[in-house]
């Protein structure tokens, strides 16, 4: 019996909308089966029917408020399953959260359909901006659901949706719980770290057994010498979600695409751009011809650099070299090597993975204010830990943290946060997010660090803030924004004094020394215009896949792949596996490269200093606790005292350091 969500569900019953106990730490609910999951879903939706019967025959007056406390009610139940879709062990935990998210989004597709509760929306005086702005997204979520469609497509809209929650979920299951193993002679892995193969699993014949977690195809992608053991472990990463995920996109774009037409758009891209910052889908694709204008001949030139590498360890002619793409990660490392004296695996020595969690930690007591203390709740594996966050100068506990580091059998297999509680000052309630990602137990390497402090700072987004209402809590921002405050802080880990906190947190870690981080630094900006057309590449699919065609994913990925300078090698799949944009970031995924410019500028303020507590202050309080109270646009003019530009980010594109 989960004792925790029976109190909530009688004060649910209640209607009360001050459930939360005075203690705002948060203790996260121990699913032990699925039952459990399946009874506490069943409470929240039959509560969640009988708020709606309340509130549309309340009034206007107080609307927005008790929306936002059905929106809390929904984030205790659905919010930690939400997590534990994710990292649970048991298979049946994880479907039965997909199956209380699915049940629920059911009911809001309706809900948010309701005739009566619209009117009475309509009729909200709104007290001050923060109000008006939250009428506006909730009248526009709404009006996106269909309320003022014609009865028949309403009803259509409500179909479609479910379905495609529906799809998106199985898009995702299929590559969580793929179990596809690739199996190694040890004469095939020459180059491999010996540490990658230590406590690894062998079949029968004696070969080495690597799953398609990342520190497996880490190890192997970026440092077996052989070609052909890159490619075998290259071409089962790219069959990830396998044909059926294929289909399942297909369905995707053309139900997304009736929706759209359902509201008289041609694309669900236009749809969709209408509630982001870009605002249509011709300012993103003139965004995106500027991005390629400005990196695709330093794309053309990084590949001939990797493929003259390949010639001169091969000790073959250039004319009888071709470059493969399971090359590109193996020759840009070993090209870091040769050219800035950077072996990557240097790194794990100096970054062991506890330590590198409490250097985030303290980077975030220096420029936040903030420290984090161990709880020791019972989470979901014994791997999993928490944390809770407290504002230094005032003691008051500000949020409670969720970490899972280490890979696992059906287990996400990316880096990601979770915000999946959010603050409300009006019921003192704090926030809680989970950081998932599959790092190598032996240490992190400069790009992992990298990563850990991307995620923190989605993390620091949805714990920082300090919003009147849940609903604008966080990370709750427009799609094209949320990956700023991530992407500034990813900077971090190339500045030497900030990596000297390590000291601090790690007196007997031995420090990465100075030089090897200025290597670092030049060395990260080698081949960057492969990676950034590649990220225009995802970018322009994703449009394209949402465009008024609604083509066929296959074909066009061929296609579009194809026209890049390496080609599209025939058999690989990589759309079969690209979440993203079956599911959350549709239509969305040139947010990456937009957020940069963003995050480009924002870094800008901290220019002199990364660790300026003066400057970091005034960004928790005028960026990150704001959540969407304010357009981001607002945001960034309140922060940086300027319109926000896309100098720095152009700047920092045309940077070479070799
Ligand atoms: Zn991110």
């Amino acid at each position: 019996m989960n004792f925790r969500f029976t109190l909530l569900a009688i004060a649910l019953v209640a209607g009360s909308a001050v459930a939360q106990s005075a203690t705002p730490s948060y203790v996260f609910p121990n699913y032990r089966n699925a039952a459990q999951a399946d009874a506490d879903c069943k409470a929240l939706i039959a509560s969640a029917r009988a708020d709606e019967k309340r509130l549309q025959a309340g009034q206007a007056t107080t609307l927005l408020a008790e929306l936002d406390g059905m929106n809390r009610r929904y984030e205790d139940i659905v919010g930690p399953l939400s997590l534990l879709n994710a990292v649970h062990p048991d298979k049946a935990v994880r479907d039965a959260a997909d199956a209380c998210d699915l049940g629920y989004q059911n009911f809001r597709n309706s809900f948010l359909q309701n005739p009566k509760i619209y009117a009475l929306l309509k009729q909200v005086k709104p007290a001050d901006d923060i109000d008006a702005r939250l009428l506006r997204d909730t009248l526009d979520a709404f009006e996106d659901a269909g309320v003022a469609l014609a009865p028949a497509r309403q009803a259509r809209a409500k179909k479609l949706s479910n379905e495609i929650t529906r799809l998106g979920q199985l898009f995702d299951r299929r590559i969580r719980d793929d179990k596809t193993r690739v199996a190694f002679a040890p004469a095939e892995l020459d180059g491999v770290p010996a540490e990658a193969l230590k406590d690894r699993k062998r079949d029968a014949t004696g070969r080495y057994v690597f799953g398609l977690d990342y520190p497996s195809y880490d190890a192997i992608i970026e440092n077996a010498t052989l070609g052909a053991t890159r490619e075998r472990m290259w071409r089962a990463f790219q069959s990830l979600g396998g044909t059926a995920n294929l289909k399942t996109l297909q369905q995707l774009g053309q139900l997304r695409r009736e929706y759209a037409q359902l509201f008289g758009l041609e694309s669900y891209a236009d749809f969709a751009m209408r509630r982001r910052m870009a605002g249509n889908a011709a300012a993103v694709q003139t965004f995106l011809g500027t991005v390629k204008d400005a990196v695709a001949q330093r794309e053309v030139a990084d590949l001939g650099l990797l493929r003259e590498a390949k010639a001169r360890d091969l000790k073959q002619s250039l004319e009888s070299t071709t470059l493969n793409r399971w090359d590109l990660t193996y020759y840009t490392f070993s090209e870091r090597r040769n050219r800035f004296q950077l072996d990557a695996e240097e790194f794990r020595t100096y970054f062991p993975p506890q330590a590198s969690l409490d250097f985030v930690f303290r980077v975030a007591g220096q420029l936040f204010g903030v420290q984090f203390e161990p709880l020791h709740q019972a989470l979901w594996h014994p791997d999993a830990q928490s944390f809770e966050v407290r504002d230094v100068a005032s003691k008051k506990v500000l949020g409670t943290f969720f970490v899972d580091l280490y890979p696992r059998e059906g287990k996400y297999n990316h880096a990601a946060v979770w915000s999946f509680r959010n603050p409300s000052t009006l019921v003192n309630r704090t926030p809680a997010a989970g950081l998932v990602v599959n790092f190598n137990r032996q240490g992190l390497n400069i790009d992992e660090l990298e990563t850990l402090l991307h995620e923190f700072g989605h993390a620091m987004h949805g714990l920082l803030s300090n919003t009147r209402y849940a609903t604008q809590g966080g990370t709750n921002v427009q799609l094209d924004f949320v990956e700023a405050p991530s992407q500034m802080l990813e900077d971090w880990v190339y500045d030497a004094r900030v990596l000297a906190l390590f000291k601090e947190v790690c007196p007997s870690c031995k420090p990465a020394p100075d030089n090897l981080v200025e290597r670092a630094s030049k060395a990260r900006d080698f081949a960057k215009g492969i990676a950034v057309a590649r990220q225009h590449l995802y970018a322009s699919y994703d449009l394209a896949l949402y465009a008024k065609d609604a083509p066929e994913p296959m074909a066009t990925w061929q296609r579009m792949e194809g026209a890049t300078p390496l080609g599209h090698v025939k058999g690989s799949m990589f759309p079969a596996g690209f979440s993203h944009i079956a599911t959350g970031y549709a239509s969305g995924y040139y947010g990456y490269l937009w957020s940069l410019v963003l995050a480009e500028d924002l870094r800008t303020a901290f220019a002199a200093d990364k660790l300026s507590s003066e400057v970091g202050m005034r960004y928790r309080e005028q960026v990150l606790s704001q959540g969407s109270q304010q357009a981001p646009a607002q945001l960034m003019r309140n922060f940086l005292g300027r319109e926000t530009n896309s100098d720095a980010f152009f700047k920092s594109l045309n940077r070479h350091n070799d």
